[in-house]
């Protein structure tokens, strides 16, 4: 299908392989697909597609190409990604009709920027890039750099001073990415990106990026499919630089023109209380933007400059979904709730579930909704923060939610009667 690219603000359209990625006029750009096609013997297709053995087929991203773009087979690099599992879970635990969790976490390198990395990566390859480059505060580098090295080419990645969890650096590093870091925040690591891969002929694979975003809106497609078509109520997420909202919104909308369904689902964009200048757009109904500087536990979204701010607002009003904020120590207890169902998820991913109750008890969300949350990241890249939560070392969490282990001596009477104490357990 013809595909442009279209200012967001202006609506002047240009060539797909157009250098940068604002528009003259610096409102973003998004992927627009010109025809107007009737996709909806499509369901069976890509329902179909899962028979086959071949990576693209296999693919959660590729499945789907008619809605991501339509590249030939040689041309995509893949593992394949974007099989992950919707789980189905006790509704008691936001008391609503049914929930669910799509669990993100389970993509190849631990969080969903693969799905926008497989179709930014076999772009930069078919426009002839040697070097792609991002800003990260981790799960982008992490999948850039995998991606990268699958496609041989070199990739730089700038991440902020500290506040990098450890599993997201060690992928990162180990996976080859060239890796410099910024004295200062993810905004700054972002600004100095952005500066130098307009200089350089160097592919930049932030969520700036149109195709990049063009990968994500499957999360929704294969949601959506995973539910046979029976769209929720509420699909609930966390905001960081915003491009998943931006994507959520501009597929939901593609699928209502389209004829997929009839009604979007609300989006919850959920922000962490020091991290959350979306909510504060939001409270003042989008009448004002202001950046602010931020710090949470959830580094995944310590984001105070979102670059898809004009894209993301538009996903709110389009859905009529809604913006919340939440404490460090909301999330921390949301985590923690998700870790013991046996799921886990990293901090920032557990913003959707604590997001979800404080909507719930506003009754904003209701007793006899659907609600999807979609859990963003794996919980092995942030193993310190669930240490340090159940070692008891974050104020403010009761001792009877913590699981540290117990040191005993090696002596069969000391064993024994510790074993006895865990059996008694209620
Ligand atoms: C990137 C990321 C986010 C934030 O997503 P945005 O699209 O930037 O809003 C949230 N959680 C995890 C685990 C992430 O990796
Ligand atoms: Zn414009």
């Amino acid at each position: 299908m013809k595909r442009v690219l279209r200012c967001v603000r202006c609506k002047k359209e240009y060539q797909l392989n157009k250098q940068g990625y604002t528009c003259e006029c610096g409102g973003l750009l998004e992927v627009k697909i010109k025809e107007r096609a009737d996709l909806t013997h499509l369901k069976n297709t890509w329902r179909n597609r899962r028979l086959s053995n071949k990576a693209i087929d296999q693919s959660g991203v590729w499945r789907y190409k008619e809605f991501v773009f339509d590249f030939n087979e040689e041309e995509i690099v893949t593992f394949p990604e974007g099989n992950t599992n919707l789980y189905e879970l006790p509704e008691n635990l936001l008391d609503v009709r049914k929930l669910f969790a799509k669990h993100e976490g389970e993509n190849p390198t631990g969080s969903f920027k693969d799905r926008g990395m497989t179709v930014g990566i076999s772009f930069a390859k078919k426009l002839g890039y040697k070097t792609v480059m991002c800003a990260s505060t981790g799960n982008t580098s992490s999948s850039m750099a995998a991606y990268a090295s699958r496609a041989g080419l070199k990739s730089i990645v700038f991440i902020p001073e500290g506040k990098i969890a450890y599993g997201k650096l060690s992928q990162t590093l180990a996976y080859g990415a060239k890796t410099i870091q910024i004295k200062g925040d993810f905004d700054d690591a972002m600004k100095a990106a952005r500066n130098i891969a307009q200089d350089y002929k160097i592919y930049l694979l932030n969520s700036i990026n149109p195709i990049r975003l063009e990968g994500q809106k499957t999360i929704v497609l294969q949601l959506l499919d995973q539910l046979n078509w029976e769209v929720p109520d509420w699909i609930v997420l966390p905001g960081g630089n915003l491009g998943n909202t931006s994507a959520f919104g501009k597929v939901l909308k593609e699928l209502k023109e389209f004829g997929f369904i009839e009604k979007a689902p609300c989006l919850a964009v959920i922000q962490a209380e020091n991290a959350n200048p979306f909510y504060r757009a939001f409270k003042t109904s989008f009448k004002e933007f202001a950046p602010v500087k931020a710090e949470t536990v959830a580094t995944a979204i310590r984001i105070g400059n979102p670059v898809n701010y004009e894209k993301a607002l538009k996903s709110i009003q389009f859905t009529h979904g809604v913006v919340e904020e939440v404490s460090d120590r909301e999330i921390l207890l949301s985590k923690m709730e998700i870790d013991s169902l046996g799921i886990g998820c990293e901090p920032a991913s557990a913003a959707s579930l604590a997001g979800a109750k404080k909507l719930r008890e506003k009754g904003i969300i209701k007793q006899e909704d659907t609600v999807v949350l979609i859990l963003t990241g794996n919980i092995l890249k942030d193993p310190d923060t669930t240490i340090n939560f159940h070692l008891g070392n974050i104020q403010g969490i009761p001792e009877s939610l913590l699981n540290a282990p117990t040191l005993i001596k090696n002596r069969q009477d000391d064993i024994r009667k510790e074993i006895e104490r865990i059996l008694e357990e209620v």
